[in-house]
C-alpha cells in the first residue's frame, strides 16, 4: 500500500473549500480505482482563518475518516502552513496544493504517474501565460526572476508554482532546511532532485479572493532575494571602489590644474580626500558585510549535502520490488 498526503494550506477559504473538496475526492476516487494500492489522506491547515474554514474542517473530518487537520491559533503565512503540512504528513508521496483550484486537481493522476515511474522525485506544474495578471504585477515578476537567477547560485524557476507531487525522500530533504524566514520556491530547487516541469495555463479562482497584494509580493520577493542571497551586501563594496576611483580622478586634476596653471586646486583635493575616506569606510563595511553574510548562510543551519542515492537504499529498493 502506498498512502499519499495531500496538504492544502488555506486562510479564508470558506467559499471554495466545499468545492475543492468535492473535486479532489472525485479525482483521488478515480486514482484509487486506477492504482489500487494508493490510499489518500488530506491534510488542511487553517492558518488563522477568520471566516467558517475551521468549521468545514470540523466536518469534513465527521465524514471522513482520510481527513485531518491542524489549526493555528492566528495567521502565520503559507510558508508556516506548507512546513507544518509537510512535517504532520504520513505519506510514501506527499502533494502540496492550495485550496482555491488555480492547482487543479485533475494533473494529480498525471503527476503520479510521473513520479512512481521513479523517473523523477517530484512533479509540479510551470505557468506558461500569466493571463489574467495585470501588466505591473507580470513585468515586476519577470525582473525578479532575471535579478534572482544573476544572484543566487539556487535557480528559481519562472513560472514555477508550489504545487507539487513529491516523494517521501525529497519531503525528508526538504524538513532538513529548518530556517525560519522560508522562501519554498528557493528551497523546493535547493534540495535539487529530478523535477518535471509540466506546463499550464492560469487559472482564475471560482471563488473567494487572493491574499496577496502587490506589496505584499514585492516584500516576498525581497524575502526571497535575502533568503538565498548575500549579493546585496557586496554593493558596499561597489560603491566603496567607485567612491576611491572617483576620488583618484580627482586629484589627478588637481595636481594637474596645480602644475599648469599654478593654482593650488585646494576645493578639488578636499572633495577628493573626502570621497577617498568615504570610500574606504564602504570598502570596510562590504568586508564586515562579506563576513555577516557568510554568519547568515550559517546560521540557517542547511544540510551540507543531500543524497538522492547510496547502495543501501539501492538494495532495498531491489529487495522491495
Ligand atoms: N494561504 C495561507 N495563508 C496565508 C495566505 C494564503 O495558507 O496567509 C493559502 C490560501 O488559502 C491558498 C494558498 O495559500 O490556499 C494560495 O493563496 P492565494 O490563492 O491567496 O494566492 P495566489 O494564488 O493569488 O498566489
Ligand atoms: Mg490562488
Amino acid at each position: 500500500m502506498k498512502l499519499v498526503s495531500v496538504v492544502v494550506p488555506c486562510y479564508n477559504e470558506e467559499e471554495v473549500l466545499p468545492m475543492f473538496y468535492d473535486e479532489i475526492t472525485k479525482v483521488t476516487d478515480g486514482m484509487t480505482a486506477k492504482w489500487p494500492e494508493l490510499t489518500f489522506e488530506f491534510l488542511f491547515i487553517n492558518d488563522g482563518s477568520k471566516d467558517k474554514t475551521l468549521e468545514i474542517f470540523r466536518s469534513l473530518a465527521d465524514k471522513d475518516k482520510r481527513v485531518r487537520y491542524i489549526s493555528f491559533s492566528r495567521n502565520f503565512g503559507k510558508e508556516s502552513g506548507m512546513y507544518a503540512g509537510l512535517s504532520n504528513a504520513k505519506g510514501d508521496y506527499v502533494v502540496v496544493m492550495d485550496a482555491d483550484l488555480q492547482h487543479p486537481p485533475e494533473f494529480l493522476p498525471e503527476m503520479y504517474s510521473y513520479v512512481s515511474s521513479g523517473e523523477y522525485d517530484c512533479a509540479t506544474t510551470r505557468r506558461t501565460s500569466r493571463e489574467g495578471e495585470s501588466k505591473v504585477r507580470s513585468w515586476f515578476a519577470m525582473k525578479f526572476y532575471k535579478i534572482m537567477n544573476k544572484i543566487s547560485q539556487t535557480e528559481i524557476v519562472d513560472g514555477a508554482q508550489d504545487f507539487r507531487f513529491m516523494t517521501r525522500q525529497m519531503v525528508d530533504a526538504i524538513l532538513q532546511m529548518s530556517e525560519y524566514n522560508r522562501f519554498s520556491k528557493g528551497i523546493f530547487s535547493w534540495v535539487g532532485f529530478r523535477v518535471k516541469y509540466m506546463p499550464y495555463k492560469n487559472v482564475e479562482r471560482p471563488a473567494g479572493t487572493t491574499s496577496w497584494s502587490f506589496w505584499g509580493l514585492f516584500r516576498y520577493s525581497l524575502e526571497g532575494i535575502m533568503a538565498f542571497s548575500t549579493a546585496p551586501l557586496a554593493l558596499a563594496i561597489l560603491f566603496g571602489i567607485l567612491g576611491c576611483a572617483a576620488s583618484l580622478i580627482l586629484y589627478i586634476c588637481a595636481i594637474f590644474s596645480a602644475c599648469n596653471y599654478g593654482d593650488s586646486a585646494g576645493t578639488l583635493a578636499i572633495i577628493g580626500t573626502v570621497l577617498l575616506v568615504g570610500g574606504l569606510d564602504m570598502i570596510c563595511t562590504g568586508v564586515l558585510g562579506q563576513y555577516l553574510g557568510k554568519t547568515y548562510m550559517e546560521s540557517k543551519r542547511r544540510p551540507i549535502y543531500i543524497a538522492s542515492e547510496t547502495d543501501e537504499t539501492y538494495r532495498s529498493k531491489k529487495q522491495g520490488a
